[in-house]
C-alpha cells in the first residue's frame, strides 16, 4: 500500500485521556480513533492487525473442531427473559425498543441466541457434540470504559459455544479448546498464564481465564511461589488456619468514638491493631440484608459472599438503606444487638476482645468476643487472599501479579439449556438437557494487550505475526527522481515476492517520515536515500534498532533473514 493513498493520521502529542502505553500509541500511530467514550473506529492499520489476530483465532478454532458462524447483535428481549438474565444482567446490557415498542438488547454475549437456535434442530444425542464460534461485535455499557480497547463499550469478541450429551464429552472439548487458546496467545507472542477463575460453585478446574501479565492489568492473579497454582484473586480460596490467643476475655463495654468512621480512624483513635477490629459491611443479597464481618486488616470478597449464600445479586447497601436497617450510619454498624442476619469470615472467630460498631452513632464496643456477644449464623471463607497466605494447593505461599484477561473458558453445564428447555433424546429415548461450555476471547482487547507488551519510547514494535505490514519502504526525498523510482521499484518487487509492504511516498521531511515509521512499528524499514544511485539502501530492524547498508540485489534475502 502507498501511504499517500491510505489513512494513517499520526499524532505528535499524546492524547490527554490516554493513560496507558497501548492506548496512547494505537491512537498516536493512527491505528484507531475514538468516536466516543469506549467506542472506537479501527483505521486501516488497526484493521489489518485485527484481521491477523482473527486469522490466528480462526485457524486454531477450526483445528480444534469448532466451526464458524455469525449471529445477530440485535436480540429480542424474550430470549433474555427466558434465561432470566434480562432481570439480572443489570445496566451493562444495552436495551432499546423498536418502532412497535418491542424490546431488544444489543448482544453482550450470545448464550441465549445460540441455545434458542440449536434447540429447534438438535433433537438427538447423535448430533452431539457440536461446537460453534463467531467473531462479532459485542455491546456492554461498562461502568468505567477505559484504557482504550482494553475495556470498551463496543468491542470485538470471539465467542464459542459447545453442546454435549455427557459431562465427559464436555471435558474433552474443554481441554481441546483450552489447548487452542494456549496456541492462539502463544502465536500472538503474549506472555500469559491460564489461571483458575472459579473454585466455588462447580468445584475444581471448571473455568479458566487467560491472563496477559502486565502492570496495567485490572485483574490480580494470586500464584504460588513454589507450585504451578495460579488463580484470579477473586476466586482464590483462603486456607489459612488461625489460632485462638490465650488472652482472657474481658467484659464488653461501650466507648465513644466521635467522628471515627473508617477502620483506620477507629484503630488509631483506640490505639489498637487492625487485627483486633471487626469490620462490618451491610450487603443487599437478592431481597435480604446481610451483615458480613471480616477482620479489620482483611477485605471482604463479595463474589465469595454471593457463592456462599447461593445468591444471584449481591450489592453493598447504600447509606440510606444502612440508616434504615441499622439505625445509624455506616461507620458505626456492628454485629452486637442486631436482628439482621450475620455471617462472618473465619478469622473473626479468633478475635479476642475486639472492637466493633455499636449500631449507635459514634459509639463502638470494646472487648467484643464474637461467639459470646453476637449471633453469627455461619463462618465461611469470605475474604480476599493476601500475599503471604499459604497457597490453596498446600505448596508455598501466595504472591500477586497483575493481569489482563484476554480469554475465558467456562463449563456452563445446563444453566441455559434448563432455563430455555433445550433437550436431546439420549440412547434410551429419554429427554435430557444439553450440557454446554462457552469460550470467549476479547479480540480487540488482545490486540491492545499485544501493543501494551510490544513498544519502546519511539513507538510500537509489532511481532512479525501481527504487524500491519512486514516491510516499510521510506524514500527520504520523494522529489529526488532516483530515490522515488528506486522506492517504487523495490515496493513492486517485494510485493511480487509476497511480502506485505507499505511505501511512504509522501512528500514530507525525512524527520517526520522516520518518526512516523518508528511510531507505526513495522518490523523492517528500508530507507532509500543518497546511496540510491549506487543501488544501496539502508535496512533497519525496528526491534533491535540495528541497521545495515544492503545492495538491492541482496535486499530480499536480507529481509527474509530478518523476518
Ligand atoms: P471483565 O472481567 O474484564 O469485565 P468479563 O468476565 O466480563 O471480563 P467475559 O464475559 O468472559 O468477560 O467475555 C469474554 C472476553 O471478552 C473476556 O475474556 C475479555 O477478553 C473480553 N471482554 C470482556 N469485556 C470487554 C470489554 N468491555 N472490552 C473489551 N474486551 C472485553
Ligand atoms: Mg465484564
Amino acid at each position: 500500500m502507498k501511504q499517500s493513498m491510505t489513512f494513517i493520521p499520526t499524532l505528535r502529542e499524546t492524547p490527554a485521556d490516554a493513560e496507558i502505553k497501548s492506548h496512547q500509541l494505537l491512537l498516536r500511530a493512527g491505528f484507531m480513533k475514538q468516536n466516543t467514550s469506549g467506542i472506537y473506529s479501527f483505521l486501516p492499520l488497526g484493521k489489518r492487525v485485527l484481521a491477523k489476530v482473527e486469522q490466528i483465532i480462526r485457524e486454531e478454532m477450526e483445528n480444534a473442531g469448532v466451526v464458524e458462524m455469525f449471529m445477530p447483535a440485535l436480540q429480542q428481549a424474550e430470549l433474555w427473559q427466558e434465561s432470566g438474565r434480562w432481570y439480572t444482567y443489570g445496566s451493562e446490557l444495552m436495551r432499546m425498543k423498536d418502532r412497535h415498542g418491542r424490546e431488544f438488547a444489543l448482544g453482550a454475549t450470545h448464550e441465549e441466541v445460540i441455545t434458542s437456535l440449536l434447540r429447534d434442530d438438535v433433537k438427538s444425542y447423535k448430533k452431539l457434540p457440536l461446537s460453534l464460534y463467531q467473531i462479532q461485535t459485542k455491546y456492554r455499557d461498562e461502568a468505567r470504559p477505559r484504557f482504550g480497547l482494553l475495556r470498551g463499550r463496543e468491542f470485538i469478541m470471539k465467542d464459542a459455544y459447545s453442546f454435549h450429551a455427557s459431562k465427559e464429552s464436555l471435558d474433552e472439548t474443554y481441554d481441546r479448546i483450552f489447548q487452542a487458546y494456549s496456541n492462539i496467545f502463544e502465536r500472538c507472542g503474549l506472555n500469559y498464564r491460564a489461571v483458575i477463575a472459579d473454585s466455588g460453585a462447580m468445584g475444581g478446574k471448571d473455568t479458566h481465564e487467560f491472563m496477559v501479565l502486565s502492570e496495567v492489568g485490572e485483574d490480580t492473579i494470586a500464584y504460588s511461589d513454589t507450585s504451578s497454582y495460579a488463580a484470579n484473586i477473586e476466586m482464590a480460596p483462603v486456607v489459612t488456619q488461625y489460632e485462638m490467643s490465650s488472652e482472657e476475655q474481658l467484659s464488653i463495654e461501650k466507648i465513644a468514638t466521635p467522628g471515627q468512621k473508617t477502620i483506620e480512624e477507629v484503630r488509631q483513635y483506640l490505639s489498637v491493631d487492625s487485627t483486633r477490629v471487626i469490620k462490618s459491611l451491610l450487603f443487599k443479597v437478592d431481597d435480604e440484608f446481610v451483615l458480613v464481618l471480616a477482620r479489620g486488616d482483611h477485605e471482604i470478597n463479595d463474589i465469595k459472599v454471593k457463592n456462599v449464600l447461593g445468591a444471584s445479586v449481591v450489592e453493598m447497601a447504600d447509606p440510606n438503606e444502612v440508616k434504615e436497617i441499622m439505625k445509624c450510619s455506616i461507620g458505626s454498624i456492628g454485629p452486637v444487638n442486631t436482628n439482621v442476619k450475620v455471617i462472618a469470615d473465619h478469622a473473626v472467630k479468633y478475635i479476642v476482645n475486639g472492637i466493633a460498631g455499636a449500631n449507635e452513632e459514634d459509639v463502638h464496643y470494646k472487648n467484643v468476643n464474637i461467639d459470646r456477644d453476637a449471633k453469627v449464623e455461619r463462618y465461611e471463607d469470605l475474604r480476599f487472599i493476601l500475599e503471604g497466605d499459604p497457597s490453596p494447593d498446600g505448596k508455598g505461599v501466595i504472591k500477586f501479579a497483575k493481569g489482563i484477561e484476554v480469554g475465558h473458558v467456562f463449563k456452563l453445564g445446563t444453566r441455559y439449556s434448563e432455563a430455555m428447555n433445550a433437550t436431546v433424546l439420549d440412547e434410551n429415548g429419554k429427554a435430557k438437557h444439553m450440557i454446554m461450555g462457552c469460550y470467549g476471547i476479547g479480540v480487540s482487547r488482545t490486540l491492545a494487550a499485544v501493543a501494551e507488551q510490544y513498544n519502546d519510547e519511539s513507538g510500537l514494535l509489532w511481532p512479525e505475526n501481527l504487524a500491519p505490514y512486514q516491510v516499510h519502504i521510506v524514500p527520504v526525498n520523494m522529489k529526488n527522481d532516483e530515490q522515488k523510482k528506486l522506492g517504487e521499484d523495490l515496493y513492486n518487487q517485494l510485493k511480487d515476492q509476497g511480502l506485505e509492504v507499505l511505501l511512504d511516498d509522501r512528500i514530507e521531511r525525512a524527520g517526520v517520515k522516520f518518526n512516523d515509521s518508528d511510531l507505526i512499528g513495522i518490523p523492517v524499514r528500508v530507507t532509500v536515500g543518497k546511496q540510491a544511485s549506487e543501488g544501496i539502501v539502508e535496512c533497519k530492524d525496528r526491534r533491535t534498532g540495528e541497521s545495515k547498508d544492503v545492495s538491492i540485489e541482496e535486499l530480499s534475502s536480507y529481509i527474509n533473514q530478518l523476518l
